[in-house]
C-alpha cells in the first residue's frame, strides 16, 4: 500500500487553517470598526500596521480564545490577569492621550502626528 500524500491542493488542511485565520481577522476588524464609531479614535492611517496588529489579535484569539493584545505578554498561569489586555486594552486611553497612539499602534487619536 502506498503512503498517503500530504494534501496541498485548495481545500486541503493548510487552506482550511488560512481560511479560519482570514475569517477571524475579518471578525476582529468588524468588531473594532464598530467599537471605533463610539470613540474619538480611528485606525492608524498606516494600513500595514493595522493589518499586522489585526492578524496578531486573530492569532491570539485562535490560540487563547480571546483577542489579547499582541504586543503584551499573556499570563498563562492566571488567565484572569489578562482581562485588561483584551483589545481595546485598559491602557489605550492613557497611551493615546499621551502620545497620540496606543502601544501597538493600532489606534490613534486626533492628537496623532505621524513621524
Ligand atoms: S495596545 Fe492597542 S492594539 Fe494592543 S490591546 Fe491596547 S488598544 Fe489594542
Amino acid at each position: 500500500m502506498e503512503p498517503k500524500k500530504a494534501v496541498s491542493s485548495p481545500g486541503g488542511t493548510g487552506d482550511k487553517k488560512e481560511d479560519r485565520l482570514d475569517r477571524v481577522q475579518q471578525g476582529v476588524r468588524q468588531r473594532l470598526e464598530k467599537w471605533l464609531k463610539n470613540t474619538p479614535y480611528r485606525f492608524n492611517p498606516d494600513t500595514s500596521t493595522v493589518d499586522t496588529i489585526i492578524k496578531g489579535l486573530a492569532l491570539r484569539k485562535l490560540k487563547y480564545g480571546e483577542e489579547y493584545c499582541p504586543c503584551r505578554v499573556v499570563n498563562n498561569e492566571d488567565k484572569g490577569k489578562n482581562k485588561g489586555i483584551i483589545c481595546p486594552c485598559i491602557y489605550h486611553e492613557e497611551e493615546i492621550a499621551q502620545g497620540g497612539i496606543c502601544f501597538c499602534g493600532l489606534f490613534v487619536g486626533t492628537n496623532y502626528k505621524p513621524e
